[in-house]
């Protein structure tokens, strides 16, 4: 894996994203923002599930209006996601949000830019310039690739808020086709030294968009490349939430919750080694400990990598041999596998 790029550190909140710091896992709410009541549990949900740092729409004044509220009663940083209008920018940022994420190219004027940069400047709340392959500016050179494009329009923007001396920036520059995002980062990455927020946009249900985000983000992060991320997702955004946090965990760079080990079953299977292990999967996402568990179905392959885990099993017919941290501790009917298996968990 490629040395991580150490970039100019913000804070958003008291998180801090870039220089070397955690890679933070962030995620959007789905609910009417000015709806706060809902938006607030949501929200509520996501922190619960690990979530690091939220982002809301605020299509107008009314959503704008209910950021203090949101603001107030939840635990992590709050930024807004704002287009076009800035005065839904200066009401976010007067609201107290910690991070705006917007497209200083669609705002217009630049006195309007400048206004917004002021106040965000004087609050010392980070911009994240976000820029989409889908709505790009319409003035780029049409000779340019989507990549250079997008390269070409957040170099621009970053100059913008640098001549406003400005500096608290953050990038994003996402894709739905996956090499042309890990191309735009990679690009951008060695061009600036602002953090990167990184995700494929628009990845689609988690049926398919788990693995292009997995693709995209994992292969930017292999890279070296990305400060946080976001999984987008069709579906409740807790589901972004996991599919962040398992990204990082495949490649080392977060421990969060626990790790299943399951052996994918064959020919020698004597159990339902894929109902155990759903199980016990279920089980597992009530637990935040960083602890690895084995579910194996042979006494094949099953015992070594059972001993490998802190909890572990190797079923073989009708029973099971349970194992702690490499050592063996008992044999199990195959009706208690899996209490078993949990209170062993629970002891940890
Ligand atoms: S652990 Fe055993 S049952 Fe599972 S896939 Fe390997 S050989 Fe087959």
């Amino acid at each position: 894996m490629d040395p991580r790029r150490i970039s100019k550190p913000i804070k958003i909140g008291d998180v801090t994203i870039g220089g070397g710091a955690r890679i933070i896992v962030q995620s959007m709410t789905n609910t009417d923002t000015s709806d706060t009541r809902s938006t607030i549990y949501q929200i509520k949900q996501l922190e619960e599930c690990g979530c690091e740092v939220i982002r809301v729409a605020v299509p107008d004044m009314q959503a704008a209006q209910a950021l203090a509220e949101i603001k107030e009663r939840i635990s992590i940083p709050l930024i807004a996601d704002i287009h076009f209008d800035y005065r839904l920018a200066l009401a976010a940022l007067k609201a107290g949000v910690d991070g705006l994420r917007l497209n200083p190219g669609n705002i217009g004027e630049p006195e309007r830019v400048k206004m917004v940069v002021l106040v965000a400047k004087e609050r010392k709340v980070p911009i994240r310039i976000g820029l989409n392959a889908g709505s790009l500016p319409k003035n780029l050179d049409p000779k340019l690739t989507t990549t250079q494009k997008m390269v070409a329009a957040a170099l621009e923007q970053v100059k913008l808020l640098e001549s406003l001396d400005f500096d608290l920036i953050k990038l994003s520059l996402k894709a739905f086709d996956v090499p042309t995002t890990i191309e735009a980062y990679r690009e951008i990455a060695a061009r600036t030294s602002y953090p990167l927020h990184i995700g494929i946009t628009e990845a689609g249900t988690p049926r398919t968009g788990v693995f292009r985000s997995s693709i995209g983000i994992g292969t930017l992060l292999y890279m070296g490349i990305g400060d946080t991320i976001r999984v987008s997702l069709t579906a409740h955004p807790r589901e972004e939430v996991f599919a962040g946090y398992e990204i990082l965990k495949s490649l080392n760079l977060r421990q969060h919750g626990p790790i299943l080990v399951s052996c994918p079953s064959c020919g020698r299977t004597e159990v339902n080694i894929i109902a155990l292990a759903e199980m016990v999967e279920k089980e597992l996402t009530m637990i935040l400990k960083p602890i690895k568990v084995a579910v194996m179905g042979c006494i094949v392959n099953g015992p070594d990598e059972a001993r490998d885990a802190d909890i572990g099993i190797a079923c073989g017919k009708g029973r099971g041999v349970l194992f702690r941290k490499g050592e063996k501790i008992g044999v199990v009917e195959e009706k208690d596998f899996l209490t078993a298996l949990m209170q062993e968990v629970d002891k940890l």
